[in-house]
């Protein structure tokens, strides 16, 4: 039987974040991915997709990406290509197209038992690196009809894909808005479903915005209290990286409706929340503003003043009165796009950690089952976690303890200072 120390399963960032930091710490490891490195980026996004995040910063510290500017955003395959020179540039071992069945306990003994389409091996840890985002949700809202093409975000491609006629998007988190300003600009007739959502300038004052969530602390912000509400951020990094602005949609001729509530006789009921979804965005994307001009005038920053950031738009006519009930058929519309997230599926995890709704239980991804970890789950120790940047700081807090467990391990009688790494 094949042993290997740590088993990682899923060679997207997460997986190979880890085994970089495994990699320095000396740790034996083996990434096991059922399809090729950060598969999610290559099949899993639609074709216009660039980085929300400028390369100088969606990337781990140790490699720039190649023959891009730095402030640009890189396309998908940019990002791509990236990982893959990534996964050389630390030597990462990783099997492709080997896929996990199940990971269970050794009875009796230490570590795990893992079954794979290859074959079967034993780890002493295995870590869960298979994505923040897994299996897309649809919620059972509209029954599928032959007249109704419905596709989630995960399956959108471009506007072509789409068959002729209005589209309805329910979600304006990144994607749901991404995909309704691309459909928009195809000439289609779009409606869109606003729910809660950040939306923070792309950029203010000359910074792009994952630098002032960088220093304003917030990337660092504490993971969530369990059951708090995690609150999408509508960002973008097509056409050169364009605040996310949604009374600009509307005037561009978007109708925007209140979140999805219900579907019966041909009917789409809205909640009647859309003014207040988009007035708590913009509060949230003030905020910001504020907070930026706070902190440069703490520190003396020489940072050009942009007081036409702060003009907030009339609200649009579909804002004044919005509609509330809609026919989907009298309105033309053909398909619906659901940019409505995913859930996780752990089922080939056979150990006692998760919740009652199968989450995981674990504390900045160490498990309460000894050897089982988590890594890139969003919110895992704080807002960045799920993000290319956030993900390599919490691999090094999960390698660091995979190491000090080790430590111990290796602890003998009277051995001199073992349990250091
Ligand atoms: C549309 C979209 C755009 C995004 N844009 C950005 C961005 O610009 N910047 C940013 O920082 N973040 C972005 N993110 C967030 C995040 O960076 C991505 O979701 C990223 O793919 C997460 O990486 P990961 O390694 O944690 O998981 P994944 O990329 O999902 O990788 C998990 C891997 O595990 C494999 N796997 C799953 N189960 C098994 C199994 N049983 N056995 C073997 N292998 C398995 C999968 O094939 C997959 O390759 C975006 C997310 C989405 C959905």
């Amino acid at each position: 039987m094949e042993y290997i120390e740590t088993l990682i399963v899923g060679g997207g960032q997460a997986g190979l974040a880890i085994s970089e930091h495994l990699g320095l710490a000396g740790r034996s490891h083996l990434i096991l991915e059922r399809d090729r490195i950060v598969e999610r980026w290559r099949t899993a996004r639609w074709d216009s997709l660039v980085a929300n995040g400028p390369a100088w910063h969606d990337r781990f510290p140790s490699l720039l990406f190649k023959d891009i500017d730095p402030d640009g955003f890189p396309t998908k395959e940019a990002v791509v290509d990236y990982f893959t020179a990534y996964a050389k540039h630390i030597s990462a071992p990783i099997r492709c197209g080997v896929e996990v069945l199940t990971v269970t306990k050794n009875p009796g003994r230490t570590g795990f038992s893992i079954e794979t389409s290859e074959g079967s091996i034993e780890a002493t840890n295995v870590v869960a690196a298979t994505g923040p985002f897994q299996t897309p949700v649809i919620p059972a809202v509209v029954p599928n009809t032959a007249s109704l093409t419905q596709i989630h975000s995960n399956a959108y491609r471009n506007p072509e894909q789409l068959p002729e006629g209005a589209v309805l998007v329910v979600g304006a988190g990144s994607s749901g808005s991404q995909i309704a300003d691309e459909l928009l600009r195809s000439g289609k007739s779009v409606y869109l479903s606003v729910g809660a959502h950040d939306r923070p300038p792309r950029s203010y004052r000359g910074r792009d915005f994952v630098w002032w969530l960088g220093v304003l602390g917030k990337w660092d912000a504490a993971a969530l209290a369990p059951g708090t509400e995690h609150v999408t951020i509508a960002v973008s990094g097509a056409h050169g990286g364009r605040t996310v602005d949604f009374r600009e949609f509307a005037s561009r001729g978007m109708t925007l409706v209140g979140l999805t509530e219900s579907f019966d006789d041909g009917v789409v009921r809205f909640a009647p929340d859309l003014q207040k979804n988009v007035s708590a965005g913009d509060a949230n994307y003030l905020s910001v503003l504020e907070e930026a001009d706070l902190y440069i005038a703490r520190n003396g920053l020489d940072l050009p003043e942009e007081p036409a950031a702060k003009i907030i738009a009339q609200d649009p006519e579909c804002m004044r009165d919005p509609i509330l009930a809609l026919d989907l058929a009298k309105a033309g519309i053909s398909s619906i796009v659901w940019a409505t997230g995913y859930e996780s599926d752990y089922g080939w995890l056979d150990v006692d950690t998760f919740d009652t709704a199968g989450k995981p239980v674990h504390e900045r991804g160490i498990s309460n089952e000894p050897g089982i970890y988590f890594l890139g789950l969003p919110w895992q120790s704080r807002r960045g976690s799920s993000f290319i940047w956030g993900v390599w700081h919490d691999a090094e807090y999960v390698a660091s303890h995979i190491c000090k467990q080790r430590g111990y391990w290796d602890y003998h009688h009277n051995a001199p200072g073992t349990i250091h790494n």
